[in-house]
């Protein structure tokens, strides 16, 4: 899917704010030069396929997506044609086997996820929850008729999906929720969901809706597939949550269920508990992990470039100054140990080596990191930080959300915490 494509017409990605290379320091034949943009040659670490992969989802995105972020962020308005060009690029869970997906690398995948971000953390929030939440889930958890049902034509991005895990009065805690499903009052071999999940990324326009609720035999947490088309007027809602202020370029909502009728057919057969909802957050945490490292990257490329370009006291580039120098050289440093940490862990997942304390640690990390850095990095913008037409704010308020989604990083922290002392601190 991906090969013909990059392998004819590779090149590197720009954007309109990067300055090419000129900063590459000390280069001669027998010393390397450093490079800024990839200062510990993370890409000495893939593989051919994977550096390909990469750079058709940097073109894509440079190309095709930036443009139009400016006024997706303004107006609060995704476009979900998106998904479908992601899908024709074979972009959506790219990670999985078969059903029309890619079957790439964990590490490519994530390449294609800080591709994404480069651009905007809503953009790539769309993504992951279609490939990584949905999909992935599907692909684990679902019988075989629910992986043909769905996964082709999610795939594609024809079909969108969404991931309703988390409760207005139940988000750090979601083995506290109170979605049932029951029997359905009057049809055999069907079930009623009620409830009502929140912050919900793509609820108001997905096409199946991946619900978890306790199911009334055994009070525990199973997984269903709810199908938008099959509902009656009145049973499911999913109004969209406005006037956010961050993530502005994705779609959020709510799914509210009332009596809501989901065939039995369309319950994951044998996953309980939370490892259900758990292990499709693991694969979607390692895409955050490389992806806010894109969203820090054009952060830095942004504000180095804004630097040698803006003067003050003697006509001096303020890149000239000591303390923008360290902030850029804090980002660069945190940039490049993120990546690399999340390619290590990366290539242990496809060796069935990681841990979710692994995933925890860099999802913790790399989003705590991007944000520190961006914050700072804002501050060379002065006065022009406060305008949108610099990009910086706006990953800023994203990578909060970052941070925020899947885990905030202090519950990632009581995670690393227990698997340190052995002691749990949730409660
Ligand atoms: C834009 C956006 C998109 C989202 N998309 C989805 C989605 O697609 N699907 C989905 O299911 N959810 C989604 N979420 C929800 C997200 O996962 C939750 O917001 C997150 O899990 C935190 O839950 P909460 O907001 O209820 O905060 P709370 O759980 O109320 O936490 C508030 C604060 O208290 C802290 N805290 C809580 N418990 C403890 C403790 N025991 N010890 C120490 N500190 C604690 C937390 O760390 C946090 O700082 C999304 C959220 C946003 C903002």
């Amino acid at each position: 899917m991906f090969r013909p494509a990059v392998r004819r017409c590779a090149r590197p990605f720009t954007t309109s704010f990067r300055q090419g290379r000129a900063a590459r320091s000390y280069a001669s034949a027998s010393h390397p030069a450093f490079d800024w943009e990839d200062p510990l040659a993370s890409k000495s670490l893939l593989t051919e396929d994977e550096l390909a992969i990469s750079e058709t989802a940097e073109r894509y995105c440079q190309e095709r997506m930036l443009p139009r972020v400016l006024e997706a962020y303004r107006n609060e308005n995704y476009d979900a044609k998106i998904l479908s060009e992601m899908g024709e690029l074979g972009l959506l869970g790219s990670n999985l086997e078969g059903y029309g997906c890619a079957g790439v690398s964990t590490v490519a995948s994530g390449l294609i996820t800080r591709a994404v971000e480069r651009v905007d953390s809503g953009y790539r929030s769309g993504m992951s929850v279609q490939s990584s939440l949905v999909m992935g889930g599907i692909h684990e958890f679902g019988t075989d008729e629910q992986k043909q049902k769905f996964l082709p034509e999610m795939a594609k991005g024809k079909m969108l999906g969404c991931f309703g895990l988390t409760e207005p009065n139940h988000g750090s805690d979601p083995g506290s929720m109170e979605t049932t499903a029951r029997p359905h009052p009057t049809k055999k071999g069907y079930l009623v969901l009620n409830g009502a999940k929140t912050w919900i990324t793509n609820s108001p326009i997905a096409d199946v809706l991946m619900v978890w609720a306790k199911f009334h035999e055994t009070g525990k947490i199973r997984g269903f597939l709810v199908e938008r088309k099959d509902c009656p007027a009145g049973t499911l809602e999913t109004p969209a949550i406005k006037n956010k202020n961050g993530l502005r370029a994705s779609i959020t909502g709510m799914i509210q269920m009332d009596n809501c009728p989901v065939p039995e057919a369309n319950m994951f057969p044998d996953v309980e508990g939370l490892s259900g909802p758990f292990t499709c957050l693991n694969s979607a945490r390692y895409g955050i992990a490389l992806g806010t490292m894109g969203a820090l990257e054009d952060c830095i490329a942004r504000t180095r470039a804004y630097a040698l370009e803006r003067r003050q006291f003697k006509n001096n580039p303020i890149a000239k100054y000591q303390l923008v120098q360290k902030k850029l050289a804090d980002a660069v440093t945190d940039a490049a140990y993120g990546t690399l940490a999340a390619i290590q862990v990366g290539r242990l997942k496809d060796e069935g080596k990681a841990t979710p304390e692994m995933i925890s640690m860099i999802k913790r990390q790399n989003c705590d990191r991007a944000l520190s850095n961006a914050r700072v990095l804002q501050e060379v913008f002065g006065g022009n930080a406060v305008s949108d037409e610099y990009g910086i704010g706006r990953h800023v308020a994203n990578l909060f959300v970052t941070q925020t989604y899947e885990g905030q990083s202090d519950i990632h922290s009581l995670i690393l915490g227990r698997a340190i002392t052995g002691l749990q601190a949730f409660v």
